[in-house]
């Protein structure tokens, strides 16, 4: 019975072999500092999202171990039957005072987030725009939802117009997502732009915003990049970054919340994270609101790399190193681990074709003499691998 399964399954893997993209898992284990342990060595981690370390952070760590020890290891059920321990109230409201909105709603993670969401906001009928280079959950998301969804070219607000002047009157409700900031590139949407598009257009902006808190806009987002707050009525975000822990989050308007809460089928059907997750949660989140000067660190972190090496500033901790081909990455990346330092290489699907790379990312706590010695190690083994 199962051998045409099998022999499926092997197919699909020899082919992603002979490509250089099959995927394995390799047990990491973290520590503070950006330490981690893999393959039997000790590495310097500058691939992490976590990017104010805070999933070590004492304070975190404790709150997770209290809320474990008062209410369990699970939630038990999905937050709309008795899933909803009184952990999640603290924790959305300040998310929702961190971004500067009536209410926020959290989910089992950033991914489940996008694909309640942009279901329970628009379907058939609707008209869904999204940035090219939009993480893969939000296209995900748009594709649940049955409303047509149309590709703008990235951060080009022309093309965007573009779209909506031909295309907006054929459709009743309108929805344009993006990323913040971008997961693989680390450049920044052109967000208060995109804003008043929207409004022009009577559109709903709806920003990814995974890797935004913490670490820009004063550790608020991208929606406040300028100072002030950008017109973004549906902010979306992760737990699972900056903030160190496990989740997701919309922040929005009471009404909007509200409805998420009744209809996005996977907050209705999927079970509430575990009190350990949101108290650790709720915790880092209160240290991010009171410490934009930690905020500010993985960026500055991440300026230095760059200023060193030539390459344009970053904008944010992500800083992508294009190399071409995935067998070029992966050999790059093999070389920094010789040096000590564990950057994986990302590879299509996650980027599009030929631009696999090493994408490295600062943390608060990196030492500025472990970077110069990444940026030595760079610019010995990996600059002169650059397709020219
Ligand atoms: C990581 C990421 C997500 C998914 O968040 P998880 O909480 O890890 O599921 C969504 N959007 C973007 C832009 C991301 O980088």
């Amino acid at each position: 019975m199962t051998d045409s399964l099998d022999q499926f399954a092997a197919g699909k893997l020899a082919d992603l072999d002979a490509r250089h993209l099959r995927r394995t898992l390799i047990d990491t284990d973290r520590g503070p500092d950006g330490a981690a342990r893999r393959g039997g060595r000790d590495l310097l981690s500058f691939c992490c999202n976590d990017y104010l370390n805070l999933s070590q952070h004492p304070d975190v760590k404790r709150a997770a171990i209290d809320a474990t020890a008062k209410f369990g290891a699970g939630a038990g059920a999905s937050r709309l039957v008795t899933g909803n321990h009184s952990l999640f109230g603290s924790l959305e409201t300040r998310l929702a005072r961190l971004k500067g909105t009536e209410d926020a709603c959290v989910f089992g993670s950033g991914y489940l987030a996008n694909l309640g969401i942009i279901p329970a906001l628009v379907g058939e009928g609707d008209l869904i725009l999204a940035d090219a280079l939009s993480h893969a959950c939000l296209l995900a998301g748009g594709r649940l939802s049955g409303a047509e969804q149309v590709i703008f070219r990235h951060n080009d607000l022309d093309h965007a117009a573009e779209i909506l002047t031909a295309r907006r009157a054929g459709f009743r409700h309108c929805l344009i997502v993006t990323d913040g900031v971008f997961s693989m590139d680390g450049d920044l949407a052109p967000v208060a732009e995109l804003a008043r598009l929207a409004r022009r257009h009577d559109a709903w902006l709806m920003t990814d915003d995974a890797h935004g808190i913490g670490v820009v806009g004063d550790g608020r987002g991208s929606s406040f990049l300028d100072g002030e707050k950008a017109d973004v009525p549906l902010q979306m975000g992760t737990l699972s970054k900056a903030v160190g822990g496990y989740g997701g989050y919309l922040c929005a308007s009471r009404a909007v919340v509200d409805l998420v809460r009744s209809r996005a089928r996977t907050l209705v059907y999927s079970t509430g994270l575990p009190p350990g997750v949101v108290a650790a949660a709720d915790k880092a989140v209160e240290l991010i609101a009171a410490q934009p000067d930690l905020c500010a660190r993985p960026l500055a972190k991440a300026r230095r790399f760059t200023r060193a090496l030539n390459l344009p500033d970053a904008q944010s901790p992500i800083v992508p190193l294009i190399l071409g081909p995935a067998d070029v990455a992966l050999g790059a990346s093999e070389l920094l681990a010789a040096q000590g330092f564990l950057v994986t290489a990302i590879r299509p699907p996650t980027v599009p074709d030929g631009t696999a790379r090493l994408r490295f990312t600062f943390c608060a706590e990196h030492g500025d003499a472990d970077i110069d010695r990444l940026i030595h190690a760079v610019r010995q083994h990996v600059l002169p691998m650059r397709a020219v």
